[in-house]
Formats: C-alpha cells, sequence, structure tokens
C-alpha cells in the first residue's frame, strides 16, 4: 500500500472546491464523463487496429449505498501513472485554477477536471486498469483530506471507474432522473456512447426496465459531419431532437471553419412572430462536443440569440469571466464570421426564391428588424433583402419601394414621403381615402417597427414616415399650401368651440380642434393623431428611459370640415340658438378689447418705472373681465351644442372610426342613433 500526500499547495483545497461554484455542483458529471470519453479516445489512437470490444461509458447508481460509479473501458491507469496524473497533475491544476478564478463568474467553468469530483462526494475511489499487457490493476482512494491511500486490486479488463460516495448534501445526484437530465444536458452529443440505466417501455399501464442499456447519445451530432453527406431531413430531425415541440425552422446554416479559428455548428433560423425575450438564448454552445452552455451573448451579436441551433468551437475560452470575452480576438473574429453567414444566407435565399423568401417574411421580420436595429454593419448587408410590405401584402425592397413613391408621394419640400399602417382593420379609411389619391400604404405592424421607422428615416435620405391617420388626407404629403378655410373668425369659433366642448373628457386623452376646407364631399369630422407624439408613446414601450412619453396622454386632433353641409348646419343653428344671448357679451368682449388695447398702447409709450400700480391694475382688469366674459361665450356655445344631436353624432361617429368610442358613450351612441331613424 501507498500512502502521501496529493500536490496541494494550499492547505486543504476541498472545502473550496465543494463551496466554489455552488450552484454549479452538477458540472462534475460533466467533467468525469469527457475524462471518460478522452481515455476511450486516446485507446483508439493507441490501438487503432484492435477490436476494442464494447467502449460503452456506464453511469449506475447505488441509492442505497450512496455511490455514482462512472466506469469507463478506456485506456486506464497504472499505479505510477494515477501518481503522476492524479496526484501531481490534477491537484496542482485544481489550485491554479481556483487561485486565478475563485471571484469570477466563468463562462463554462470549465477544466475543473478530476477534482470536481469532490464538490459532490465525502469520498473518491478510482479503480483503474492500464491498458498496457500485463498491468496491475490498482485502487486509489482518497476522503476529501490532502492525504490518499493506493493499494493493488482486482479488476476484470482495462478502463477506469470512478466511484463517489455522494455527501449528505447533494443527494439529488444518486436520483436517476436527475442525472439522466445532466447527461442530456452536458453528454448528449459525446462520441463514445454514454449508458445510464435501462431502456424503459410501457406495459400495462406501467413503465417495465428492459434489458437493454439506455443510451443517452444515440443521436448523432450532424455539425460534425460534411454538409455534402447531409439531407434537409436530417437537419430538421436534428432540429426536432433539439428542439422537442418546435414547429419546424424556416431555413438553416451549417458553419464549419478551420482557419483562423476552427468552428462548427448548425444554425436554425426559427419562425420569429413576436415575444423577442422568450425566444433568446436557444443556441447551445459546445466545445468538442461537450455542451458548455446556452448563453451565447458575447460571444456572438445580440440579434444572433434568437437564431437556434449549436456551435462547437474549442477556439472559444471557457475560463475567462463574460465580460473578457468580447474583447479576445478570436471571439470577434466568430462574431463576425457568424454575423456575414447570416446575411449571405440571407441574400442568396431572396436571389435564388424571392418568392419563397416573401412566404417567410412574416416569421423572418422581426430577426432581420432586430439585426438592422442592432447591429451596425449589419443594415448595409441587410438592405439588399430587407422588405417592406404594403397594406396590400406586396413586397418590396427599399430601393424598389423608393422608386414606386418617389414620383407620387414627394412633398412641397421634396421629401418623400412614406406613409404607413400599423393595423389595418383599425386604420381602415384612413388607408383607403390614400388609396383612393393614388398613394401607397406600408403595413408597420411588426414589434419593432417603431424604432425602425426611426432609423430608417435616418438612413434614407430626404424621407419622412407618418402614418395615415396623422393628418388628414389632403395634409398628409402637402403639395402646396392648402387653404384653410373660408369661415370668418367669429364661426370658425363658434363651430370649433361647439366640437370641442363635446369631446370626451379622460385623463389620458387630450383633444384639440382645427377647422378646415375640405370640400362638401369630405368626410365632416377626421380624427388625427399627431405622428411625433404617438412615435414617441410607442417607443416608450420597447426602449428604455422613455417612460417620460408613455406617461403623457393621447393627443388627437379633430378637424372640422367647414365646407361640409351638416357642418354648415350647426353652425346656421348655433346662430339661431345662440345669436340672441351672445350679443351683448360678444360686444362687450369687443369694448372690452378696444379698451385694453388704448391702455397698453398709452403704457407702451410710457417707461416701465412711470407706470401707475392704478394704471397696471386697470389692465389687469381689462384683460380679466375679457377672460370671464369668453368663458361666458364658451358656456352660451356649449350649452347649445350640448343639445345638439348632430354634433354628438359627428363626434361620436368619428370616435368610432378610430376606436376610441367605447363604454357608456358607445351605447349612449347607438340609442341615439336609434332614435334617429325615423
Ligand atoms: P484534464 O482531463 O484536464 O487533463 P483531469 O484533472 O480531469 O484533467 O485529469 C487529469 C489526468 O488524469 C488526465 O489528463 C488523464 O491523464 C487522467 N485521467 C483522468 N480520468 C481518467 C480516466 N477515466 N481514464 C484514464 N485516465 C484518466
Amino acid at each position: 500500500m501507498q500512502k502521501g500526500s496529493i500536490g496541494v499547495t494550499t492547505e486543504n483545497i476541498f472545502p473550496v472546491i465543494k463551496k466554489f461554484l455552488y450552484s454549479d455542483h452538477e458540472i462534475f458529471l460533466r467533467e468525469l464523463v469527457s475524462n471518460a470519453v478522452d481515455a476511450t479516445q486516446k485507446l483508439k489512437c493507441f490501438v487503432p487496429n484492435e477490436d476494442l470490444g464494447d467502449i460503452t461509458i456506464h453511469i449506475d447508481i447505488n441509492k442505497e449505498q450512496g455511490i455514482l460509479t462512472i466506469s469507463d473501458r478506456g485506456i486506464g491507469m497504472t499505479a505510477e501513472e494515477v501518481d503522476k496524473y492524479i496526484n501531481q497533475i490534477a491537484f496542482s491544476g485544481a489550485n491554479d485554477f481556483l487561485d486565478k478564478y475563485k471571484d469570477q463568474t466563468i463562462i463554462g467553468h470549465f477544466g475543473l477536471g478530476f477534482y470536481s469530483a469532490f464538490m459532490v462526494s465525502k469520498k473518491v475511489e478510482i479503480i483503474t486498469k492500464s491498458f498496457k499487457e500485463g498491468s496491475q490493476a490498482v485502487k486509489w482512494t482518497c476522503d476529501g483530506t490532502p492525504t490518499f491511500e493506493m493499494v493493488e486490486a482486482d479488476k476484470d479488463g482495462r478502463g477506469t471507474d470512478i466511484i463517489l460516495y455522494i455527501d449528505d448534501e447533494c443527494k439529488e445526484f444518486l436520483e436517476k432522473n436527475r442525472i439522466q437530465e445532466l447527461l442530456r444536458k452536458y453528454c448528449h452529443f459525446l462520441p463514445v456512447p454514454v449508458a445510464c440505466g435501462k431502456k424503459t417501455q410501457w406495459k400495462d399501464g406501467k413503465e417495465t426496465e428492459t434489458d437493454e442499456d439506455n443510451i443517452i447519445n444515440s443521436i448523432v451530432p450532424i455539425w460534425t459531419k460534411k454538409p455534402s453527406d447531409l439531407k434537409d431531413e436530417d437537419y430538421k430531425n436534428f432540429y426536432h431532437d433539439l428542439y422537442p415541440g418546435f414547429d419546424e425552422p424556416l431555413f438553416w446554416i451549417h458553419l464549419n471553419v478551420d482557419y483562423p479559428f476552427k468552428l462548427t455548428g448548425v444554425l436554425y433560423f426559427p419562425k420569429i412572430k413576436n415575444n423577442l425575450e422568450l425566444q433568446k438564448g436557444k443556441i447551445q454552445l459546445f466545445c468538442n462536443q461537450v455542451f458548455v452552455t446556452d448563453s451565447v451573448e458575447n460571444i456572438v451579436p445580440d440579434f444572433l440569440t434568437l437564431l437556434h441551433g449549436v456551435i462547437d468551437s474549442p477556439d472559444i475560452p471557457l475560463n475567462v469571466s463574460r465580460s473578457y470575452l468580447q474583447s479576445d480576438q478570436n471571439v470577434k473574429k466568430i462574431s463576425k464570421y457568424i454575423t456575414k453567414k447570416v446575411s449571405d444566407r440571407l441574400d442568396s435565399i431572396f436571389k435564388e426564391d424571392r418568392k419563397g423568401f416573401e412566404e417567410k417574411w412574416d416569421d423572418l421580420k422581426l430577426f432581420i428588424t432586430y439585426g438592422l436595429l442592432s447591429e451596425e454593419g449589419f443594415y448595409d448587408k441587410a438592405q439588399q433583402f430587407n422588405l417592406l410590405k404594403d397594406t396590400e401584402g406586396h413586397f418590396f425592397t427599399f430601393e424598389e419601394y423608393k422608386k414606386l413613391i418617389e414620383e407620387n408621394q414627394k412633398d412641397k419640400d421634396g421629401t418623400v414621403v412614406y406613409l404607413y399602417a400599423q393595423n389595418q382593420e383599425e386604420q381602415y379609411s384612413y388607408i383607403e381615402a390614400a388609396k383612393a389619391k393614388g398613394y401607397n400604404v406600408l403595413l408597420m405592424d411588426g414589434q419593432l417597427d417603431s424604432a425602425l421607422i426611426g432609423l430608417l428615416e435616418g438612413k434614407i435620405e430626404k424621407s419622412r414616415f407618418t402614418r395615415v391617420d396623422s393628418d388628414i388626407i389632403d395634409r398628409l404629403i402637402p403639395k402646396e399650401d392648402t387653404p384653410i378655410n373660408t369661415l370668418n373668425e367669429e364661426d370658425t369659433d363658434r363651430i370649433s368651440q361647439a366640437f370641442l366642448s363635446q369631446m370626451p373628457k379622460q385623463d389620458k386623452q387630450q383633444f384639440h380642434v382645427e377647422t378646415q376646407s375640405m370640400g362638401e364631399t369630405g368626410s365632416p369630422l377626421t380624427i388625427t393623431q399627431n405622428e411625433f407624439m404617438r412615435r414617441m408613446k410607442d417607443l416608450s414601450h420597447i426602449q428604455q428611459g422613455m417612460a417620460f412619453y408613455g406617461e403623457m396622454p393621447d393627443t388627437y386632433t379633430v378637424v372640422v370640415n367647414t365646407d361640409h353641409p351638416l357642418v354648415k348646419k350647426v353652425l346656421e343653428d348655433c346662430h339661431q340658438a345662440t345669436d340672441e344671448s351672445l350679443k351683448p357679451v360678444v360686444s362687450e368682449i369687443k369694448g372690452l378689447q378696444a379698451r385694453q388695447s388704448v391702455l397698453k398702447d398709452q403704457q407702451s409709450k410710457k417707461k416701465a418705472e412711470e407706470v401707475t400700480q392704478e394704471e397696471k391694475d386697470d389692465l389687469k382688469k381689462c384683460a380679466d373681465d375679457i377672460n370671464n366674459q369668453e368663458l361666458k361665450k364658451k358656456e352660451i356655445i356649449s350649452a347649445f351644442a350640448s343639445g345638439n344631436s348632430i354634433v354628438h353624432q359627428l363626434i361620436d361617429l368619428s370616435l368610432l372610426q378610430n376606436g376610441l368610442l367605447k363604454g357608456e358613450a358607445l351605447s349612449k351612441f347607438i340609442s341615439r342613433s336609434i332614435s334617429l331613424i325615423k
């Protein structure tokens, strides 16, 4: 028997190992199975022409005794090798590792190696026999102190058993389900068969074990194969194996580089309709077929984390902090390479099969938009294949679309106005009005379209985007200065006040009224929503730091068509109903205004310090009196308007058209409408 102390320089590293990476204790299994795979692969190198027999790696659980065993049929170790590789190298590696990375979160906690066994065990045994002829099997034992024991042992055949006496706090690792889950996570694609327990089958409504080994990694990791050896079916099957229950992917890219870095993988374009955040984090990162992590942010650009699939590269540094990753030269190259591959692929699909690309557009759009917005440099590539869709379902590239509208939708200042709708149903009548005028309307109903619009305005010279309902049709693309209205000031005031006074009064809504000549057949009342404010509010939902806009009320403009017979009728009725009572008020206001201008005139001739308090008070009183009279006037007009069913009917119809008529107001409208049917 040999006793000795292992190559630990620190007094005792075991407590540290146990505490270290507490939440990641599970990775011991990956480390030990990886070692077993390495030992098996090495054997293939040493004796390439021999029949190795069954090389399956077995994971066995003995719950009663609290033991978990990992057995391989690899090269095994002689006593000298155990001494060298386990006692010296493995533990000095442990020291280095802990010294370096104690205080950092590390991407994959890779290379913890054999000693990670002590994260979950109170005692570890190795029983191993070298493949070399006539080797003596040995048993090494260590109970978590820096001393070990090594004795000769009996073992049939070559290979290594790592026997873990699982800690009381780590009993979860004696559960078959938990171990199988971990093996599926980390060892799903290892190149040597890994078995845990027996296959089960359903018989008479019960799950029973068969004699057959339950192989965890029966799926071939297709990214290690040549693309020319794979069929579409293989890619699809592999996808469904990775993501059971997901929709068929749109298409995929097989990555395969040798130089200047090594990288293989398959990336899939999933169907992404909405909920960006939920889609992220599905790419799995491997290092030589061993699973590392499924959070690849910092390795690929943010928008690419929406893709699915696997990346396998030994050149991504794993024992480094996440923040370091971005500055790593290899990672930079890898990130650039993948971005280029993705845009090249999209470009070639677009060129080869535009129709097919258009059909997939709705599922692709969010991904591409996200790329345009978040990844500098992607825009230049993507403008070749990024599509704009109009409200009739036609697709255009940026360039094609510009050509389409350039002439007809140029305003008087030479700016090309891109009209868009966000909701085809809600903005139906505005879309129709624009189409009737020969304009084209884009459909911008995607989750990120408000932000995209801002980007495009910046990129496309002399362009402006405006939603179809942001103004009345004649002013949407101002061609020449449009005449305002034909009414005199007093009538403009009355008609505006009549409608404004009857608009709904709610905290989160604000209306103001404008009058405009729009011809007899133009709609009598149109509600529009200012483009800027609305867009800011939209953006506040997707961009941080814009909450201020989100809190602002929705502001609407009510445009009254002074040419419309119904509006004229309201004005007429207003005259009849209010002329008499308004007369004294109006003349009072006129008198007060005349007095006000005289007073102002007098005072303006004096120096500021010469104006007496009395004179100042006089002017102030005059202004207050005008205000009071104006209020009186407003009250008189409101009183008329509140009893005028045309005003209410017109307001309600325009609210209805914009989806703003709800609840009590809606049912009032319905009963009023019924009573109007004669
Ligand atoms: P690493 O695998 O990174 O070299 P480890 O601490 O995991 O570090 O292992 C140290 C060494 O012990 C390995 O390099 C290998 O030589 C030996 N070893 C570990 N596990 C086995 C095994 N199952 N079969 C044969 N040799 C092994």
